[in-house]
């Protein structure tokens, strides 16, 4: 017997709500689609770019606050 293949709309690794417009983004977008709010963002302190990073409270490089 087959398992069939069922595409299940669940949400993927790394998915992430935009803070602006609450999109939920996944994968390795750059952008959010919803309203252009960029994903990625540079720590003012050591420059490291992170993805997400506004869910972090400290850089995960140098430990600046974020916030
Ligand atoms: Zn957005
Ligand atoms: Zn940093």
């Amino acid at each position: 017997m087959d398992t069939p293949t069922t595409y299940k709309e669940e949400p993927q690794e790394g998915a992430f709500k935009c803070p602006r417009c609450a999109t939920t983004t996944w994968g390795n977008l750059q952008y959010c689609p919803g309203c252009g709010n960029a994903l990625d963002k540079g720590c003012s302190g050591c420059g490291a770019s992170w993805r997400y990073f506004y869910s972090y409270d400290y850089c995960p490089n140098c430990g600046a606050k974020t916030k």
